[in-house]
């Protein structure tokens, strides 16, 4: 299923909620929990001890408040997700108001996946490196073959992606994993990791970087699957090597921790600690009254969820073409089957 599906009411809705208001959330993140089958090196939330998981029923008030503020895309990630038991009704009740996705490292996904594929629009799944490359970083041996194995069982049932973070210990890689994904026939997207204060730092040399993100935008233009725009990998160059900085808009993505608080601004600055409970909350209000503006020109982090949305202009034909021309086309294509 494209992106289509959920925009054609949900931009209807949010022009109408929008009448008068200037911001409103358009992309919505959850972390099901922090706890996870694997111990990668860069990541601090394995390390965080889960409180009370939000019930079936808390995470359908949820659901039902960021539909109410406006959004249209959810994507859900942990921790593991696949660790949650209930995980096909959480994503059943997201697939039916919002573009649904999820990220995960896979370990679980062969068996699962069908049955997931059902809620889902989109599936993300992470590798960082080639066999024992990914292994190290994972922190469990055999990590790399069931990621890949997943991998090629999911993509009989959904659009797969890859999901890459570019780190010091990868970075000669990229050009290996970018291969993998054409191999496996699926899309990749590719992160640049930002160092939290409670996990290794594991940010890539910017020299190194510099030659990996020009290497991206040559490959993205002769048509490797990679998912990020053009525009992305060249704000990134411009912002940390050019002085000329993007303009962030942490607003159009709200995440919501384990606990269903909303964490603002972003969940880089904060490192995903949350405040205020989802439901119990007046979103839009918020929205329209945090003080956004001091977080514009931070351009600390290249986390796709945050950048490439406030990349986005209806002036920006490619982008346009790009983002939703040719998911219109896909959609259409999924409503006669070819
Ligand atoms: S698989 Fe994801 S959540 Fe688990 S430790 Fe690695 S990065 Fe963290
Ligand atoms: S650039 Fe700054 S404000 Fe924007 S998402 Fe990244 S860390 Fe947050």
């Amino acid at each position: 299923m494209s992106i289509f599906r959920p925009m054609i009411l949900g931009n209807l809705k949010r022009g109408l909620l929008g009448l008068g208001i200037r911001k409103l959330p358009l992309i919505g993140g959850h972390k099901l929990l922090y706890t996870c089958n694997l111990r990668c090196e860069m990541c601090p939330f394995w390390r965080r001890k889960d409180e009370k998981l939000l019930s079936l029923e808390e995470e359908i008030l949820m659901l039902k408040s960021l539909e109410r503020a406006g959004v249209l895309f959810m994507g859900f990630e942990g921790g593991e997700p696949l660790l949650r038991k209930d995980l096909e009704q959480i994503l059943e009740e997201s697939y039916i108001r919002f573009h649904t996705s999820l990220v995960t490292n896979g370990w679980l996904l062969k068996e699962r996946v069908r049955s997931l594929s059902e809620y889902l629009d989109h599936l993300f799944v992470s590798i960082d490196g080639i066999g024992e490359v990914h292994d190290k970083m994972r922190g469990i041996p055999g990590s790399f073959e069931r990621a890949v194995e997943g991998i090629r069982e999911a993509k009989r049932y959904l659009p797969v992606s890859i999901s890459f973070t570019i780190t010091k210990k990868n970075i000669d890689q990229v050009r290996d994993v970018v291969e993998l994904s054409r191999k496996l026939g699926v899309g990749i997207s590719v992160q640049v990791e930002y160092d939290y204060s409670t996990a290794e730092k594991l940010s890539p040399d910017k020299s190194q970087l510099y030659d990996a993100l020009k290497m991206l935008i040559e490959l993205k233009r002769r048509g490797y699957p990679i998912v990020e725009s053009l525009d992305y990998f060249e704000a990134i160059l411009n912002s940390w090597y050019n002085r000329i900085p993007w303009k962030c808009k942490p607003w159009l993505t709200v995440n919501v921790d384990p606990q269903g608080r909303i964490v603002q601004p972003c969940y880089v600055l904060n490192e995903y600690s949350g405040k205020y409970k989802v439901w119990e909350i007046d979103i839009v209000k918020l929205w329209n009254t945090y003080p956004w503006s001091e977080y514009e020109n931070c351009n600390k982090c290249a986390l796709a969820c945050y950048l490439e949305p406030s990349l986005f202009s209806w002036s920006n034909r490619e982008m346009v073409k790009e983002k939703i021309v040719n998911n219109m086309v896909s959609y259409v294509r999924d409503l006669i089957h070819i």
